[in-house]
């Protein structure tokens, strides 16, 4: 299968199961993950209509994106990987959504940069649905205190994304954050990945992070 021929099945899978749950398909946005994925790739993709694109390093994101943006000034970057601290600034410079912001430190250091460049980011606050200690994301009891200390720092929180533990049905999990959205007055729920998208797309996903469905399988070794 070429990258075409995926994101075309991926987007019938995608107007599958919004139809399935009365959902409009519309209300879904398709995140192409591209890590470990070079320019000639991402742009078959561009060439094709994408344009919301996700990025797990800063570093890598740094190196790949700017020439693509110049040339589509149009593309959205989402920041889909944990974010430390001393790479805040780079990280508000480069992405137009970062979706892991997981902790006070975090939010006040992206809160005072986005003030010094004059941007207000959208992001989601990360759950750690799983409470998986290895992981990223707030534990879920801390969530609604984590999201009100975002929005008292004047953060432009527009939902929640999580990532469940890989040999875990997904389905409590994607619940779960979704329980949790409603509790914050919340409405976007990232949540999906090439696995598990129709499901996530069935219990209410408006943004969806499909990498290996897209690109094919990442080469771990190069
Ligand atoms: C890599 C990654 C994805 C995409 O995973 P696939 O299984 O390749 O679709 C989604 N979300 C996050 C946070 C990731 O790091």
């Amino acid at each position: 299968m070429t990258v075409l021929e995926n994101f075309n099945a991926v987007r019938a899978a995608v107007k599958k199961a919004a139809q399935y749950s009365k959902r409009n398909p519309e209300d879904i946005t398709l995140v192409a993950v591209s890590k470990m994925h070079e320019q000639e790739e991402i742009l078959e993709l561009i060439k094709a209509g994408q344009r919301v694109f996700a990025e797990n390093r800063v570093q890598e994101a740094l190196r790949k994106f700017p020439p693509l943006k110049e040339n589509y000034p149009d593309l959205k970057l989402h920041l889909i990987g944990s974010l430390q601290t001393n790479k805040v600034k780079d990280a508000v410079r480069l992405f137009d959504v970062i979706e892991t912001v997981d902790r006070p430190e975090l939010a006040k250091k992206l809160a005072e940069e986005m003030n010094k460049q004059n941007k207000n980011l959208p992001c989601f606050v990360q759950v750690n649905t799983g409470e998986e200690p290895q992981k990223g994301g707030c534990v879920p009891r801390e969530t609604i205190s984590l999201v009100n200390h975002c929005r008292n720092l004047g953060l432009n929180i527009i939902g929640l994304m999580c990532i469940p533990p890989v040999d875990d049905e997904p389905s409590p999990h994607f619940a779960l954050l979704k329980k949790l959205a409603g509790q914050a007055g919340l409405k976007e729920l990232s949540m999906g990945m090439s696995a598990d998208y129709p499901l996530a797309v069935q219990q209410g996903a408006t943004f969806i992070r499909i990498g290996t469905a897209l690109f094919g399988a990442r080469d771990y070794s190069k």
